[in-house]
């Protein structure tokens, strides 16, 4: 008999979840994690009377009701609404692209006038693609170009996109942009869900709940005492990296990674907004976060953090999984060995190997759960 049913390794936003359905079918759970905290990319920590964000902004959004229920189980939710501004040289403009953005650009003010600015920003686009002897977009720039216009791709997407996948794009993939969402309304809400907010004094609270009754070891890495955890319980479920469990035995999978740089200011309000991103190539950070505003903070100082996009390498914190054509496919590979295993579940956004939201990480390890455990 081994001392626990479940080892869970991975203390993050999925592993807390299946953790917390485990206890409440009265299962004995273990969770480890090699970081030295709970939450995974999640984790907020108190700094002056704040909760900064660790690993950058975190904002629930989510059109299912069940879902957001079932966070609200463990925290109460704030009315944050994410209206993140872009700011391209000394220009700022309001995102998602609606008609603040469209009369800060062109001076329109109606929404005919808005179509019709960006029917003919389009049709630029197209007749200089063909008069190139270009047919159908081929790449995210051409694709781009062709569904919103020279203006709004030149200030707000290009730099922006070029710096957080360390690419030109024109030689990124198409298809990473089907859509670009344009709204002719005055409506700076950067989500369609219908539910949106920040749990009241941070997630880290929120994750602490999930887990009660759980026992937790931090600074614990899986592979180093990999024979000793693996008779440690019944079942394992990994939420770390899949091709990192299998010994990168069909090649390592990539990622993309991010640098944080976070300070304390001794003023009381630095950008006025929760989100400022940074659209212009020449300024190497995408973003500047200063968190007292997702919890509407009124204390004297403030905390901000730039967020750097940067290459990814092996021992480096994995962020983004590139989930272009080359990487899903190694995925596949994986995915058929982790297939066949009999006592371990595969689950989370490096387990799965799929660029989660919070809202999807939680609904999956909810499936996840009661297809196990009942
Ligand atoms: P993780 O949080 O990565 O947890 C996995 C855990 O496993 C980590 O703590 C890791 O240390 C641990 N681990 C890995 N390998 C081992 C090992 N060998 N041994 C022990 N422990 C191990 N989502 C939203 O809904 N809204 C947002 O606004 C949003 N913003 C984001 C911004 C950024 C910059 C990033 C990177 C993500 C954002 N997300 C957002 C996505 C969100 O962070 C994820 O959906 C969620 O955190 C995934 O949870 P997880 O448990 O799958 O993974
Ligand atoms: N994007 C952009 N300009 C912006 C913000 C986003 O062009 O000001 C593009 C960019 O390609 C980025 C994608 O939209 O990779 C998704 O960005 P978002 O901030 O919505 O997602 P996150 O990086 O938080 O997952």
């Amino acid at each position: 008999m081994a001392e626990f049913d479940y080892l869970i390794v991975g203390a993050g936003l999925f592993g807390a979840v299946f953790a917390h359905e485990a206890g409440k079918a009265g299962k004995k759970c273990l969770v480890i994690d090699r970081r030295d905290h709970i939450g995974g990319n999640v984790y907020t920590e108190e700094t002056e009377g704040i909760n900064v964000h660790k690993y950058g902004a975190h904002i629930f959004h989510t059109n299912d009701k069940r879902i957001w229920d079932y966070v609200n189980t463990f925290a109460e939710f704030n009315r944050y609404t994410n209206s993140p501004v872009a700011r391209y040289k000394e220009e700022l403009y309001n995102l998602p692209f609606n008609m603040n953005t469209f009369h800060a650009l062109w001076g329109v003010k109606t929404p005919k006038e808005a179509e019709l600015k960006i029917e003919e920003q389009k049709r630029d686009a197209v007749e200089q693609m063909r008069a190139e002897g270009v047919a159908e977009p081929r790449n995210l720039r051409e694709q781009a170009l062709t569904l919103v216009g020279k203006d709004i791709y030149e200030k707000l997407i290009e730099g922006y996109t070029e710096k957080q996948w360390g690419k030109r794009a024109s030689e990124l993939p198409a298809f990473i942009i089907k859509r670009l969402p344009v709204r002719f309304t005055y409506d700076n809400n950067y989500f369609n869900d219908k539910y949106q907010g920040i749990p009241e004094g941070g997630y880290t609270g929120m994750i602490e709940k999930m887990l009660k009754g759980c026992e937790i070891r931090l600074s614990t890495d899986y592979f180093k005492e990999r024979k000793s955890y693996d008779n440690v319980s019944n079942r394992i479920v990994f939420t770390g990296m899949i091709d990192e469990f299998y010994g990168h035995r069909f090649g390592y999978l990539e990622y993309r990674s991010l640098r944080f740089e976070t300070e304390t200011l001794d003023m009381y309000n630095y950008q006025g907004n929760a989100v400022v991103n940074y659209t212009e190539y020449e300024v190497p950070y995408t973003r500047i976060i200063e968190h007292k505003h997702f919890e509407f903070g009124t204390q004297e100082k403030t905390v901000i953090t730039r967020e750097y996009p940067a290459e990814w390498k092996w021992g480096d914190e994995p962020y983004y999984p590139m989930n272009d054509e080359k990487n899903n496919a190694l995925y596949s590979k994986y995915r058929e060995l982790a297939e066949e295993e009999d006592r371990v579940i595969f689950g989370g956004r490096l387990g799965e190997y799929k660029y989660y939201d919070m809202h999807q990480v939680v609904a999956r390890a909810l499936e996840i759960a009661d297809k196990e455990l009942n």
